[in-house]
């Protein structure tokens, strides 16, 4: 009787409370939760806990993190198996929507999906581009995909470095096709090409305009243009857009990997285009691994975070150095009153940082 009457009253009080209820009870178990069953679970493919060491990952606190940090030390002997896709557009150019298709394609086929973000907002406002709508309804019903909100941080790096430890959480969790999405407003787009095998770019046709405006670095990381929203009164745009990056592709250098990026038509809408586009990263995917250059880029990302690491945590201890924090404020303000040069302030304080050493 007093059960019944407990869960009614969680009914009535509603979703939020629920939710907020949960995640308190969540928390206090987690520390009871060894690695060992975390490590089991997740190679189950249990996604409650897939989801608990991501937020172990995500987290601030020093213990939970380092706690997921040696989840993902142990598992990362069983990440790698998954074909990592980026996918790249403005807002409303019909990521979403594409994604959901794709992703139900891939389910239909018996593969394991999970979809990831890195929103750039979210390390600049509490608001974020990507996470505010209702997305990928059906995917997110679909008992063979996981969807993973954007995590948060406090720069875009450190957002993209808790997204790419995700992938690997994912793949030792069995999921062999992962999808990260992301906005098109520049660094974002480096930093999931950065963790990604393949990198596609969607978008609109415009008025014989679809070179103007368009940075030149994002199409030459594109593998496929997709033109989107190709139909009806559109069709003839998007032609004509699809020619335009056609002829425009010719003038960038030859990829070293061969492969040729190649433009195509979609209407996410109407789920149109999505079979021929997954046949492109099938036929990408088999390029790469016979030549080699799959496995090449993995190691060039091994490498490019390993710097990163490594630069963000000398930057971390080096404007925290006390010290350094008491001399910035009055080489800043030599530096305003042209007393300084920028470069002799630089090396006054990194000369402080060298003697901290001995
Ligand atoms: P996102 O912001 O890039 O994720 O874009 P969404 O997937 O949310 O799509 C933005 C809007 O465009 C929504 O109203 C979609 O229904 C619509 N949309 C997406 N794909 C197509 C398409 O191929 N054709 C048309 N006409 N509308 C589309």
């Amino acid at each position: 009787m007093k059960k019944n009457k407990k869960s009614a009253l969680k009914e009535i009080r509603g979703v939020e409370q629920n939710s907020h209820l949960n995640k308190k009870k969540i928390r206090k178990n987690e520390k009871d939760i060894s690695i060992d069953k975390y490590v089991e679970e997740i190679r189950n493919g249990n996604r409650i806990f897939l989801s608990k060491s991501i937020t172990l990952i995500e987290s601030n606190n020093i213990t939970y993190f380092k706690k997921g940090q040696e989840i993902l030390r142990r598992l990362l002997p069983f990440s790698g198996n998954s074909i990592r896709i980026g996918i790249t557009g403005v807002p409303g150019v019909g990521k979403s929507t594409f994604i959901e298709n794709l992703g139900k394609y891939y389910t239909g086929k018996g593969h394991k999906v999970a979809v990831l973000a890195i929103d750039p907002s979210s390390s600049i406002s509490k608001g974020s581009i990507l996470g505010d709508k209702t997305r990928m309804e059906e995917l997110s019903r679909d008992e063979n995909a996981y969807i993973r909100p954007t995590s948060s941080g406090n720069t875009l790096g450190g957002v993209a470095r808790k997204t790419r430890e995700t992938i690997f959480l994912c793949e030792a969790a069995g999921f062999d096709k992962i999808l990260v999405e992301t906005v098109g407003v520049g660094q974002s787009e480096t930093l999931v090409e950065s963790m990604t095998d393949f990198f596609l770019l969607l978008k609109l046709a415009g008025a014989g305009d679809e070179l103007q405006g368009i940075k030149r670095g994002i199409i030459e990381m594109a593998d496929l243009i997709v033109i989107n929203k190709a139909e009806g009164d559109n069709m003839n745009s998007a032609k004509l857009a699809q020619k335009s990056f056609q002829s425009a592709l010719h003038y960038y250098p030859p990829k070293k990997n061969y492969w040729k990026p190649k433009v195509l038509l979609a209407s996410a809408l109407n789920n149109k285009g999505t079979k021929e586009i997954a046949t492109k990263i099938d036929e990408f995917i088999k390029l790469t691994k016979s030549n080699s250059y799959f496995d090449k880029k993995r190691i060039e990302q091994d490498k490019y975070w390993f710097y990163e690491s490594i630069k963000r945590q000398l930057e971390t201890s080096f404007f925290q150095h006390k010290k350094i924090k008491d001399k910035l404020p009055d080489l800043l303000s030599k530096m305003e009153n042209n007393k300084i040069t920028a470069f002799e302030a630089a090396e006054n304080l990194l000369k402080i940082f060298e003697a901290k050493k001995h």
